[in-house]
Parts: C-alpha cells; sequence; structure tokens
C-alpha cells in the first residue's frame, strides 16, 4: 500500500524495503569514501584497431568499499548524481586523471589522450567551467596540444540540448575534445548532432557485441558510420571483444576502438609495466 510520509508518497514492499535501505547505505558510506582512500581510477587503452597502437586511455572511476567491498559504477554514480557529490567526485576524478596523463606525456607517451566521463549533474553546475580552466592550469595542459577528452552520454544530452550545448561550448574553447558516449541507445536526432559540438562519436557496445550476429546491428553500426563521416566526426567503437568485431569494425569504416580484446580497463601500476615495454622494446 501506500501512505503519505513527510509529503512524500512512499510504497511498502518488502523488496522496496530493501532496495532503500541498500541505496541509503551505498549514500552514507559515499560520503567520506573520498577521504578513506577507497576511491581509484582505473585505465583502459584507447587504440588504432589495426595496429592495436595505443592513442588515448579512458579513466573509469572503481569504488572499493570497507563494508560493500567492489560497488560498480553503474551502480554508485546514479546515487552520486542524485545527492550532488558527483561534483566532489567528478573533480577528484578529472584531477587525478589530468596528473596521470602529464606523467605518461613525460614519461614519453607524448601524445596519449585522457578520456574523462562526465555526467550532465556536474556538466550543468554553476562554475564547472572555471574548474575545469583551474585544472588545465594546475597541470599545465597546452591547449594547442590539450589530453583532455570529456565524455557525455548522448541520453543525458538530449535531456537539456540548449543548456549542455553552451556548457560544451565553454569547454571546448579552453580546447578539450567532446566525444558523445553510448551512441546509438538515445535518440538524438539529426539536427541536434549537427548542432552540437562534438568531436567524436563513441558507437555503443550494445551494438558492437551483436555485429557478427544480428545484421541489423551491422546495418546500425553502418548508419552510425555514415552519419559520422557526414558530420565530418571522428568515431570510437567501445566493447571489442573479439577479432570478428574488430574486423567488421574496420570493414565498415570505424578505426579507432577500445575494448577486451586490446585491454581491460586496469590500475595505473598494470599500465606502467606495459608502457615501460613498450619504451624498452
Ligand atoms: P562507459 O563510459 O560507457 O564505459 C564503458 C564501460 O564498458 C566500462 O564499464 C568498461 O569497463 C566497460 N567495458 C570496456 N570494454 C569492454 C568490453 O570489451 N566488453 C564489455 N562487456 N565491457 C567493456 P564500467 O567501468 O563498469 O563503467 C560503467 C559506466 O560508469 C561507464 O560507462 C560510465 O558511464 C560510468 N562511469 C565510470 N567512471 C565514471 C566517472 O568517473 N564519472 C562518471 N560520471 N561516470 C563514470
Ligand atoms: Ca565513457
Ligand atoms: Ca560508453
Ligand atoms: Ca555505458
Amino acid at each position: 500500500g501506500a501512505a503519505s510520509h513527510a509529503g512524500r508518497c512512499v510504497f511498502y514492499a518488502p523488496e522496496m524495503d530493501e532496495q532503500v535501505r541498500e541505496y541509503q547505505m551505498l549514500d552514507n558510506e559515499l560520503h567520506g569514501a573520498l577521504e578513506r582512500g577507497e576511491m581509484a581510477l582505473h585505465f583502459q587503452p584507447i587504440v588504432h584497431l589495426d595496429s592495436g597502437e595505443v592513442i588515448g586511455m579512458e579513466a573509469l572511476l572503481r569504488w572499493h568499499n570497507r563494508r560493500f567491498g567492489p560497488v560498480a559504477p553503474d551502480r554508485f554514480i546514479p546515487i552520486a548524481e542524485h545527492s550532488g557529490l558527483i561534483r566532489t567526485l567528478g573533480d577528484w576524478v578529472l584531477d587525478t586523471a589530468c596528473a596521470q596523463v602529464v606523467r605518461w606525456r613525460e614519461r614519453g607517451w607524448r601524445k596519449l589522450a585522457m578520456s574523462v566521463n562526465l555526467s550532465v549533474r556536474q556538466l550543468l553546475a554553476p562554475g564547472f567551467d572555471e574548474r575545469v580552466r583551474e585544472i588545465v592550469m594546475t597541470h599545465r595542459l597546452d591547449p594547442d596540444d590539450m589530453p583532455l577528452v570529456l565524455e557525455v552520454t548522448e541520453t543525458a544530452v538530449i535531456e537539456d540540448m540548449e543548456a549542455v550545448s553552451a556548457a560544451l561550448d565553454r569547454l571546448k574553447r579552453l580546447g578539450i575534445a567532446v566525444h558523445l558516449d553510448d551512441f546509438g541507445t538515445g535518440y538524438a536526432s539529426l539536427s541536434y548532432l549537427q548542432q552540437l559540438p562534438v568531436d567524436a562519436l563513441k558507437i555503443d557496445k550494445s551494438f558492437v557485441q551483436s555485429l557478427e550476429s544480428d545484421p541489423v546491428a551491422e546495418n546500425l553500426v553502418r548508419s552510425v558510420i555514415v552519419l559520422a563521416q557526414g558530420l565530418e566526426l571522428a568515431l570510437v567503437a567501445e566493447g571489442v571483444e573479439t577479432p570478428g568485431q574488430r574486423d567488421k569494425l574496420m570493414e565498415l569504416g570505424c578505426d579507432v576502438g577500445q575494448g577486451y580484446l586490446f585491454a581491460r580497463p586496469q590500475p595505473v601500476d598494470a599500465v606502467d609495466h606495459v608502457l615501460a615495454d613498450s619504451l624498452s622494446s
């Protein structure tokens, strides 16, 4: 049944109680997670599909909680977005990712790019572009050779087209590239896409993973590639797991991707080893 509680309508079902309790516990634990050192960034290479050459890294947030153990971002990011904590977390992610790409570039990976995921809540918070400007200045990122790429999801963008567009414009003035994440899962219209200040489309992994088995997925991916070419946008395929998927993507005209076939997201030490090996060989 339903009961009115402090002006809100609350529905009671045992499983829901359970879910609400879990949500609240995660929410509580999230506050203080950074201070307790429970957050870390993992990095997944973005590569040329033919040569495997690493051209960028995507920073992915990891949370290892003292009570719950590892909690997936798909579970805790929405909670952090809801409470507003995503702003603090997001600032930490940006700062840590920028520090890391500078370190890697200084050690010889001169052209490496660093992709960071943004939620709209962060992007639309007042003063966000100012904070990004500060981070860019603190780490002395060169606007003419900017390593920072920001990823926003297609669905997030179409929720508030005008505000998002304006916010992205301010970031682009800093030399930062913007990639449209999970492309194909939302319904961005052609005219929207044309107005958006984005540099690349990231083909969602659900399409990539159906490429070999589903002709409809192949047609979808082909249309996204044609669309990107028409709008002069770059392309990145995510979730590439098999050589067959890689070959199909290249055949269709997509040259850049990421996925378990090349490397899983991994902690910085593991990436350092790969880097040390490739620099010494
Ligand atoms: P995303 O940005 O679409 O990231 C790609 C997800 O696919 C990552 O999941 C990655 O680990 C996973 N992945 C990579 N290669 C493969 C593959 O070959 N096969 C399969 N099946 N999966 C692959 P993850 O790390 O669990 O992150 C989930 C989502 O959480 C991300 O999706 C992103 O939307 C969000 N997220 C992660 N870190 C951050 C962050 O720092 N800030 C914000 N706002 N969101 C983040
Ligand atoms: Ca992403
Ligand atoms: Ca994605
Ligand atoms: Ca996703």
